[in-house]
């Protein structure tokens, strides 16, 4: 017999982890109530059962937090607020440090509390989780250090509301509360009613190292203690990590409120191999692609796509591989797969796997042996999925994975993308070329080359599309806990009803030759689908002209226009940045005419207006090639990138004042980064935009590029909000359409950047150009590229 023989019979001997510490903490504490104001005060309102789903037992009992427990922990983080936000950065640094220290000392405790709560592998609570939390806290006590060096000018928001789910429950606190409280943010956090204890101990861990009352407050609860928070108008920043169904209803919750949002939603990430992957690699990647943490992981490599020609053998060897799991105890330290969070869970996925067998997809289970007792699940993947069946576009949040063959690359991409969602990719090949152009092309906010499920604190992370926005981790995560330095701006006034599509007798400026404004789509001149047009008025009334009155129709036809212009993302900046300095050009040599135009709009500074127009496209060609991504410190041995990508179409809503700087200082940054737009012009003075066609039309802007309508502001504003094929959107009109938008854009989860209905002096570099803009014209993929053996 050999060595390997051996090592292949011999039996796993039973490494239970001890619990017993755990279940005396639990014991002691037979109701968690909330953590307000630096106090643990008991539940006022109805409590529920916290049950450990490994083996069912009831461990404790959590109260579900009232409004006036939610309104206390408001007030207390509102109070405390001023004071944290004016520590030096030294000084909140410590307190970061303090914690992660803290839980470090804590270490074995925390896992097995996490591993008794929520039924993940003590292997994974020990060994992911909990370090990874320390992690967060350590990098994030640096960026509480360098602040003021780093992000000059910027302030904290106030008091941040954080939901977060049952997946990570302390991974999840410590990557919404690290960032918040490093930027001198309060906080109040409700964990998932199925899994508050990590969280309260955590809050322990608060009160022993003497974080100031107020700064972090924990309230339990459900669905509605979480909309409680949301809805709380004391509150400034909403972070959410949990399903898209919820997300949205958040969206829609506090549209129109002036509460920033960070949205962390759900995904169906694609796991591609290649036939020149390293398959032994690969399947070990799957193991930890979708079988790790049993599945409920939002970034879970849970759609296989195997190229053909090795599919079979590649199946093969999963199978085997999955024979070899271990399931059962999660406090077993030699298990592979826990528990389910709960037995709900386990039919919701049990209900889903059924349909996909009624579907006629055909189920492979691993054959280990699971606990009769207890939420568990036996890994698994099925075959024969087809791309419509539900479980290939249901987040199924378990262990099963689905498949799917592809023969060339564009085919793979084809079906990575098929998907409402973009959180995470994993891409296997050996061939560098074709693993990094697979992560250019695959929509998502972080891409695994050779790897996946691979986290760090440095390293952003985020959805694009139904997978939501905003990062955590890194700068980009930073961001999101900060405002720019403030500006003054007052309510935008209303712009200029439309005086009607009927003739207009009144006294007109008539040009020596009728010019009939059109809209411009896809490069080229267009009559509005209605075939009406708006009299336009200047400066005392004059009738200056007319403009289209651009409908739905119009607006879809300028969507599907700059969809077809997807070249302009693929070429080079430097292409971008002289496409750019062309318009300047073209723009500087009819300045006098604009000049004019604005004056006869009635335009305070026309002049100036065309002046710092030709300034800020010479500003932002020069950051086209400059707005750089970066190569971040993570883990040894790895490469990750962070790239800022282009949304693809951006609808633009330009304000009335300003009809020209305002209108191109949205378009600039926008193409610049390699979008492409669909702009509409300023509703009271829209001719200006009708005369940049000959401009853009002589610049070399490809067709499809920057597409202008002209028409009622807040009617196209809403038809762009609404459109699935519209990635972002910029709106400059009133407080009511920022909460019509806000809502509107619900549909397919767009971030939508708002000015608030506040005025801009656009004129001022400091209010109507900088990097704030590019930041918000790119998404930041994050890209780990492992090296070496
Ligand atoms: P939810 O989105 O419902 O839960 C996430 C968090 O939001 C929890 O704290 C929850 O509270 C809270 N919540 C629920 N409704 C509201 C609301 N209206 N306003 C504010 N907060 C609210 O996820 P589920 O637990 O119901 O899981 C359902 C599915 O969602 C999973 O099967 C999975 O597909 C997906 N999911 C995705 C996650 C991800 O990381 N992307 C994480 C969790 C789930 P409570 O749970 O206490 O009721």
């Amino acid at each position: 017999m050999t060595i390997k023989d051996l090592m292949q019979t011999m039996d796993y001997g039973p490494a239970p982890e001890s619990a017993t510490e755990a279940l005396a903490w639990i014991a002691d504490r037979p109701v968690i109530g909330h953590f307000i104001n630096g106090r643990f005060t008991a539940p006022e309102g109805e409590t529920v059962e916290v049950v450990n789903p490994a083996t069912d037992a009831v461990l404790t009992r959590v109260g579900l937090g009232t409004a006036t427990e939610v309104d206390a922990a408001v007030q207390a983080a509102r109070a405390a607020f001023p004071k944290w936000a004016a520590l030096p950065g030294h000084d909140r640094a410590r307190y970061l440090y303090a914690l992660a220290r803290h839980v470090q000392k804590r270490e074995r405790f925390f896992s097995v509390l996490e591993t008794l709560d929520n039924g993940k592998t003590i292997r994974e609570s020990r060994d992911i989780d909990v370090p990874l939390v320390a992690r967060h806290f350590y990098h994030h006590a640096g960026w509480a250090e360098l602040m003021a060096d780093d992000f000059p000018g910027h302030t904290a928001l106030g008091v941040c509301g954080q939901i977060i789910p049952w997946n990570f429950p302390l991974l999840m606190l410590a990557w919404k509360v690290a960032p918040a409280l490093a930027a001198g943010n309060t906080v109040v956090l409700k964990p998932a009613d199925l899994t508050p204890l990590t969280a309260y101990a955590f809050a322990e861990i608060c009160a022993e190292i003497g974080l100031p009352p107020g700064v972090l407050n924990i309230v339990n609860g459900d669905g509605a203690t979480g909309a409680l928070i949301a809805g709380h108008e004391g509150v400034a920043k909403v972070a959410f990590t949990g399903s898209t169904e919820v997300g949205r209803v958040i969206r829609r919750q506090i549209a129109g409120s002036g509460k920033k949002l960070s949205l962390e939603l759900g995904g169906k990430s694609p796991f591609i191999v290649f036939e020149d992957a390293d398959l032994d690699a690969a399947v070990e990647g799957v193991v930890d692609a979708i079988w790790f943490n049993q599945g409920e992981v939002c970034c879970a490599g849970s759609r296989l796509l195997v190229q053909e020609g090795i599919a079979p053998r590649f199946f093969d060897r999963l199978r085997k591989r999955m024979e070899t799991l271990r399931g059962g105890d999660p406090l077993d330290k030699t298990m592979d797969v826990g528990a389910l969070v709960s037995r709900k869970q386990l039919a919701r996925i049990n209900g889903l796997l059924a349909q996909a067998e009624a579907e006629g997809a055909t189920l492979h289970r691993a054959p280990a042996q699971m606990p009769a007792q207890g939420a568990f699940c036996a890994p698994g993947f099925l075959t024969g999925t087809a791309p419509a069946h539900t479980v290939s576009q249901t987040e199924i949040f378990g262990p099963i994975a689905t498949t799917l063959t592809f023969r060339t690359p564009d085919e793979a991409i084809t079906l990575a993308n098929d998907t409402r969602y973009g959180l995470a990719a994993s891409v296997w090949s050996q061939n560098i070329d074709r693993a990094i152009e697979i992560a250019a092309k695959v929509k998502a906010g972080v891409v695994w080359i050779n790897a996946t499920n691979i986290f760090d604190a440095g390293a952003p992370f985020g959805g694009f599309r139904e997978s939501g926005y905003g990062r955590e981790g890194g700068r980009a995560g930073m961001r999101e806990y900060l405002t720019a330095p403030a500006r003054p701006g007052k309510p935008r006034p209303d712009p200029a009803p439309l005086s009607g599509v009927a003739p207009h007798a009144g006294k007109a400026d008539r040009p020596s030759i009728d010019v009939t404004a059109k809209l411009y789509i896809g490069g080229k001149q267009a009559r509005a689908d209605g075939g009406q047009s708006y009299t336009v008025t200047g400066k005392g009334g004059v009738a200056l002209g007319q403009a289209a009155l651009a409908n739905r129709k119009d607006v879809r036809n300028a969507v599907e226009a700059a969809g077809k212009a997807g070249g302009w993302g693929g070429v080079t900046a430097h292409n971008r940045a002289q496409v750019l300095y062309f318009l300047a050009e073209n723009l500087s040599q009819r300045a006098e005419e604009f000049t004019a135009a604005l004056a006869a709009c009635g335009t305070p500074k026309p002049a100036e207006e065309v002046a710092a127009t030709l300034r800020r496209a010479f500003w932002y060609a020069a950051q086209a090639d400059k707005f750089d991504g970066t190569v971040t410190a993570t883990k040894s041995n790895h490469v990750t990138l962070t790239v800022n990508e282009p949304f693809g179409t951006m609808g633009l809503i330009a304000p009335d004042e300003a009809p020209l700087l305002g209108l191109m200082s949205l378009i600039l940054p926008a193409i610049a980064m390699g979008n492409r737009v669909v702009a509409v012009a300023s509703q009271s003075h829209p001719l200006l935009a009708t005369r940049l066609y000959q401009v853009l039309e002589t610049s070399d802007i490809p067709g499809g590029v920057v597409n202008l309508l002209t028409g009622t502001r807040d009617e196209l504003a809403k038809t762009l909000a609404e459109h699935d094929d519209v990635a972002a959107l910029w709106y400059c009109g009133s407080a009511s359409g920022v909460a019509m938008v806000e809502t509107a854009s619900a549909g397919n989860l767009k971030p939508v950047w708002t000015d608030q209905g506040l005025t801009r002096d656009w004129l001022d570099p400091a209010q109507g150009q900088g990097r704030d803009f590019l930041h918000r014209a790119v998404q930041v993929k994050t890209i780990w590229l492992p090296y070496g053996a």
